[in-house]
């Protein structure tokens, strides 16, 4: 057990759970997060609540933050005078949002100059994973700044180091995401055929996942929300959307062509403009059930 306070900014769907495990785990917490309601679970628990990220970054020397875009971090981080770089004790800021490379360079250089460290620790795991504390948490930072923190992110899940350079972590995690999406989308085309040919949903889903096209969408995805049409898998169409197009991005500005990415990045675009981006992105599938007149249901 720990008495340490940290700081901790954005207590979302992901946040939200994480900060929770550390106060588990004994430590003392200041949040902020522009939600009223976000917040107001960890007050009842005795976490001191803040009115900027300055205030958090006066408060504790550790400030993680989990918040939806780049543009947000950026401005959380060095945004007028709130921001995490205006705090009198932060001494460093981990990031764990998917916000890309390019944010990390640019934030973990303003923050240097005022001798604050950064620390790039995307997660990967849903909102199931961080209740449960079974996170893949990749790490970019130097390499002294990772010992010092890894071990309050061993309590979001399994570490790992990717590098010292900011933003080589958030490339792992594109990668990653983008698969995701991948999967998401070629299994939601197929299950439209299937069931469209006649074949039972359960019965397809099995047949896959006993077979070599198993992914992450038919092995969770599938059998858990949209089998049962509760779409309800807890990761916004618009924070995919964004995931997939910093990856696509990424990959062009290393001279990476991205054929299939960019053919994801456009169906998540779709699925945006017909569901809006809160809605949940596992509406890929109904995407495919509206353009098939068929319901991937068991
Ligand atoms: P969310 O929208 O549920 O949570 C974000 C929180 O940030 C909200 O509580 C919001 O009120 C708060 N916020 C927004 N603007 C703010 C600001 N300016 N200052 C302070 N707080 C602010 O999103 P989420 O699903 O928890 O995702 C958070 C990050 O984690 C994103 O970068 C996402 O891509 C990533 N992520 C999400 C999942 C998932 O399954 N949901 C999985 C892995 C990674």
């Amino acid at each position: 057990m720990t008495d340490q306070l940290v700081g901790f900014i954005g207590v979302g769907r992901m946040g939200g759970p994480m900060a929770s495990r550390l106060l588990d785990a004994g430590y003392r917490l200041c949040v902020y997060d522009v939600s009223e309601e976000a917040t107001r679970p960890f007050v009842a628990r005795g976490a001191q609540l803040a009115a900027s990220p300055a205030e958090v970054a006066s408060t504790a020397e550790v400030v993680l933050v989990s918040l939806p875009t780049p543009d947000i971090v950026r401005t959380v981080a060095l945004g007028g005078n709130g921001g995490i770089i205006n705090g009198s004790k932060v001494r460093v800021m981990i990031d764990l949002s998917t916000t890309g490379p390019g944010v990390a360079g640019e934030v973990a250089a303003q923050l240097a100059q005022r001798g604050i460290g950064w620390v790039d620790a995307p997660v990967s795991g849903g909102i199931t994973g961080a209740k449960a504390g079974t996170l893949s948490v990749m790490v970019s930072c130097p390499q002294q700044t990772f010992t010092e923190i890894e071990p309050v992110l061993k309590n979001f899940g399994k570490t790992f180091f990717a590098g010292e350079k900011p933003g080589l972590a958030q490339v792992a995690k594109l990668a990653n995401n983008l698969l995701a999406a991948t999967a998401m989308v070629a299994t939601s085309e197929v299950m439209a055929m299937g069931v469209k040919a006649g074949l039972n949903a359960r019965v397809l889903i099995d047949i896959i996942n006993a077979s070599s096209g198993r992914n992450s969408a038919t092995q969770d995805k599938f059998p858990r929300t949209i089998l049962p049409g509760t779409f309800d898998f807890g990761f916004a169409t618009g924070l995919s959307y964004k995931d997939v197009r910093l990856a696509v991005d990424e990959a062009e500005t290393l001279g990476v062509p991205m054929v299939v990415g960019g053919a994801v990045r456009e169906m998540l675009a779709v699925t945006k403009a017909r569901f809006g981006a809160d809605s949940d992105f596992t509406h890929i599938a109904k995407l495919l059930e509206e353009w098939a007149g068929v319901e991937i249901r068991a």
